[in-house]
């Protein structure tokens, strides 16, 4: 009975000691009990450097999973006999595990017929490693296949995954009931209401993280989830957002990043239209089959498949990307080819090369705004567009009674300049064509068939309708 009151004493102690965790429990009928022992390392910012030679892995964890003592209390203890144990443990070898094991029986018989448990739990919680001699720097963890020095010492497996597991819950527990400031609205909260990102271990509140998140979601901005302290990379875990912003939102999300990854994959395209999306491989340089809507269209423009006529891609676009494909860094090139894929680069830039021939012989049409080439000829334009007359060199509307005018009457600006910057052979050609042009407007000048056949001698032609 002495025995029974004593026992009952002893184990609301340690209970009420360790109360806030869930380390101690014990079974009043069966008279037994099991105590997890934490290990963590003696400097708490110092993590264990573990060594697992099995796995040829080195890595660096600040809790270890917890050795476990259970006992049973037999009937006359403390008067007579100590509490019947085991010890187990995940990464300490049979040899050490068996030491501890005589280390206990030890310390009762220094003890003896007083309660013991609490001291057995102190010298587990605090000496085990100076009493090994273990290095916490460099612990060395490997399958042990010796033979057991104990009977009541047990190893248990061990690997890398379940290392890290535990310590990443442990150190979430942790997080969790700790207290931070949130960096942006500076009110102090429970790790539990709080963001810790993952590389720079910043800590947000999830209030101001969800709102942050949100409107970059919105915003299509799914690559910037990042850490909002300045300069800072870290990203969000998509596990993170999820639990922030809700199923919906993170779908969104979700299907964003997808498009990302995608996007950036070689040789796929997206869809044009809006309402499919779908990734689309094309079947030569430019041309898509949409599997899902059966839509065929231009890799480079995302118009309408266009076959051999030019690539309505904006010129400004295309540009860019030679511009970038010939002078960016490789990391730059890199990107372009994955994005567009290497022969559609090589299009572009055969296409910009054209296109800047083009450009130096193009204006647009004043009125339609039509891109409108001129090989040669006189400066007096007629736009086969919209059909307007128009002057090459101040791009003004010409009158379409009189558009010779713009270059007869000594108070316009284009006075004597018909033939301005018309090659000298061209310039020969076009004046005996004029002289004759004029001859014949003398002879009718409402001729309409032969004001065509002029205009035809000027070669004007639409050349890539961009706007
Ligand atoms: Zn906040
Ligand atoms: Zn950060
Ligand atoms: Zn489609
Ligand atoms: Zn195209
Ligand atoms: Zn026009
Ligand atoms: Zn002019």
């Amino acid at each position: 009975m002495e025995d029974k009151t004593t026992q009952d004493d002893e184990i609301t102690a340690i209970k009420s000691i360790y109360e806030e965790e869930d380390i101690f429990a014990f079974d009043e009928e069966k008279r037994t009990g099991k105590f997890f022992v934490k290990i963590i390392p003696l400097n708490e910012t110092i993590p264990f450097n573990v060594n697992l030679p099995d796995e040829k892995l080195e890595l660096k964890v600040f809790n270890l999973p917890p050795i476990l003592l259970e006992f049973k209390l037999p009937d006359n203890y403390p008067s007579v006999n100590p509490p019947d144990f085991k010890l187990s443990s995940r990464w300490l070898n049979n040899s050490n595990l068996g030491k501890l094991c005589q280390k206990l029986d030890e310390l009762w018989e220094q003890n003896s017929q007083i309660p013991i448990l609490f001291t057995w739990i102190s010298f587990l919680n605090d000496e085990i490693f100076d009493y090994l001699s273990i290095d916490q720097q460099n612990l060395i963890i490997e399958n042990d296949n010796s033979i057991k020095t104990d009977a009541r010492a047990f190893v248990e497996t061990c690997s890398s995954k379940l290392l890290i597991n535990y310590d990443t819950d442990q150190q979430e527990i942790k997080f969790n009931k700790s207290y931070f400031q949130c960096f942006v609205c500076f009110c102090d909260k429970l790790g539990k209401d709080c963001l810790k990102f993952n590389k720079c271990n910043h800590v947000f509140c999830n209030d101001c993280m969800r709102g942050y998140f949100e409107s970059l979601i919105f915003d299509g901005n799914v690559k910037k989830l990042n850490c909002p302290q300045e300069k800072c990379e870290s990203q969000a875990l998509p596990s993170q957002v999820l639990s922030l912003v809700g199923e919906e939102i993170f779908k969104r999300y979700d299907s964003l990043l997808l498009k990302d990854a995608l996007n950036n994959m070689l040789d796929i395209v997206y869809c044009p239209r809006a309402n499919c999306q779908c990734a689309v491989i094309p079947e030569d340089t430019t041309l898509c089959r949409c599997p899902d809507c059966k839509n065929v269209f231009c890799a480079l423009c995302r118009q309408t498949y266009h076959g051999i006529e030019p690539c309505k891609i904006t010129s400004h676009e295309l540009k860019e990307i030679v511009e970038i494909y010939k002078n960016g860094d490789a990391e730059a090139r890199e990107k372009l080819v994955l994005k567009y894929g290497e022969r559609r680069i090589k299009q572009a830039v055969e296409e910009t090369s054209s296109m800047n021939l083009i450009e130096s012989t193009s204006k647009k049409c004043p009125q339609c705004r039509s891109w409108m080439q001129k090989l040669d000829g006189c400066n007096k334009m007629t736009c086969s567009k919209c059909n307007c007359y128009f002057c090459w060199l101040c791009l003004d509307q010409l009158s379409k009674a009189d558009p010779y005018s713009h270059y007869n009457r000594e108070n316009s600006k284009c006075f004597e300049k018909l033939f301005e910057g018309v090659y000298q052979n061209d310039r020969e050609a076009a004046n005996e064509n004029h002289f004759n042009q004029d001859q014949e407007s003398d002879e009718d000048d409402e001729d309409e068939d032969d004001e065509d056949e002029f205009e035809d001698e000027h070669i004007i032609f639409e050349l890539l309708d961009r706007l």
